[in-house]
């Protein structure tokens, strides 16, 4: 029989929305009608380009927002029995902090460098939040810090070093590691795969993967066969060549299974390396937002996408990557842009948030755009789009943890081959750095 904890939503977010007053009384709005629930064992992957709102949504999730910020909308944050419902917009800062962050909502930030505490190593960070969010004590500490550190791929022999003396990838995943400590219900990954190799992005995903659900991501992915135009395009970390972390050595380290395999003949009969690599219960989520599709391909469940603050789609990654694809006409031109797709990058810009336009924000830059697209679509059957296609008739997935097959079918590479599909990390327009404009909202909480 199913557990109510297993039915119920770790995460519902309702009308969620996100405004900045401004000098002058001008507001930017961030994110606008936010509305998606995150189920046991279920990965969603928020993608869209910088400056969409991602970020700030997960920052309103956590009470992490500027003072200026006003937000809107509800989001319940469920979890395993026995733990109280709790309402995180309005949630007290003592709430937050004392009760959320880390033990029931675990972050992984869009900045780990500024994340972490610059004058401890990443030893003292690992063994304090060990210490913190589990019953673990010495002189079992060591080794639980030591357990936690390479479920994110961070070498050990780092673990000694400061914040500043690790490179952006390394500092990634000191965060990340930090992040699973907690085996929080709800994880929120921002941007976690940010400055890693190919091998390293597929560990990382697949460990925060585990992290929500005992299935493995999928079966190891078969050793490349390289492809120039593809190898040409991986991003390096500069660490990984030299750092001792697992997904560094040769052989199926991308794969969680061989991994697996090595941690535990590593670990041995630990008790604390257990404790902190436990395997996990169902009633767990993953929120990762990312611009990475390659990534949010291979683990997660459902895409929800992002343009100008609002969530324009929102549907099954089968359907999303494979056939019949995304149904929206700014997310069908974001696979286009990708190297192994078309290559065809989406004309024009983002609106500013303070600059959105009347009705449709994508419209400037929509070649199906008409009259009608001068009223605000609302997001009906997954799609906010006037003219989209009806939702093609999909087999129901058996359950969370059945995600999206590897790679198109015109792809020219596998997901291990293929050049790192990010979206444009411009920082333009649609940055909500921008001040200009007023915009009329429903009532915002102070
Ligand atoms: S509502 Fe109109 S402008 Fe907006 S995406 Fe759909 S067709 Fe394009």
């Amino acid at each position: 029989m199913t557990r109510p904890d297993e039915q119920s939503p770790v995460l519902a977010v309702t009308g969620l929305s996100v405004r900045f007053r401004m000098r002058g009384g001008q507001y930017i709005a961030a994110v606008s009608d936010a509305t998606f629930e995150l189920r046991p064992g279920e990965c969603l992957a928020l993608v869209g380009e910088s400056g969409c709102g991602k970020s700030v949504l997960a920052s309103a999730l956590l009470g992490l927002l500027p003072g200026n910020a006003e937000t809107a909308g509800t989001a319940h944050l469920g979890g395993p029995a026995g733990t109280e419902p709790v309402e995180l917009l309005t949630a007290g800062e003592q709430v937050l902090s004392r009760t959320i962050r880390g033990r029931r909502v675990g972050l992984i930030p869009q900045s780990p460098a500024a994340h972490l505490t610059p004058v401890r190593t990443v030893r003292a960070q690992l063994e304090e939040t060990v210490r913190e969010l589990t019953r673990i004590r010495r002189p079992r500490l060591r080794r639980a810090a030591e357990t936690a550190a390479e479920r994110a791929a961070f070498p050990a022999d780092h673990l000694d070093r400061y914040p500043h003396q690790l490179s952006g990838g390394l500092a990634q995943r000191a965060a990340t590691a930090l992040a699973l400590v907690g085996d929080a219900a709800l994880l929120l990954a921002d941007e976690p795969t940010t400055g890693l190799d190919r091998d390293l992005v597929e560990h990382t995903v697949d460990e925060l993967r585990r992290h929500i659900s005992p299935t493995p991501a999928r079966a190891p992915t078969p050793a490349p066969v390289q492809d120039p135009a593809c190898a040409s395009n991986a991003a390096p970390d500069a660490d990984a060549a030299t750092a001792a972390g697992p997904a560094t050595s040769p052989g199926p380290a991308a794969g969680t299974g061989a991994r697996d395999t090595a941690m535990s003949s590593d670990r041995g009969a630990d008790p604390a390396a257990d404790t902190v690599s436990r395997p996990v219960p169902q009633a767990r989520a993953l929120l990762m937002i990312t611009h990475d599709l390659a990534a949010a391909q291979r683990v997660a469940d459902r895409v929800a996408v992002m343009y100008a603050g609002r969530i324009v789609e929102l549907s099954d990654a089968r359907d999303f990557f494979g056939a019949p694809g995304p149904r929206h006409p700014y997310a069908r031109r974001l696979l286009d842009a990708l190297p192994e797709r078309s290559f065809t990058p989406i004309a024009g810009m983002p609106p500013e948030l303070g600059h959105l336009p009347p009705g449709c924000s994508f419209a400037p830059r929509c070649d199906q755009a008409n009259d009608q697209c001068a009223t605000l679509p609302t997001l009906t059957d997954g799609v906010a789009c006037h003219h989209a296609p009806p939702p093609a008739y999909r087999a129901p997935l058996a359950g969370p943890g059945q995600r999206a097959e590897a790679g198109p079918a015109s792809a020219p590479c596998s997901v291990a081959d293929k050049p790192r599909a990010t979206l444009p990390d411009d920082g333009g327009p649609g940055t909500i750095a921008s001040d200009s404009g007023p915009r009329t909202n429903e009532a915002h909480h102070a």
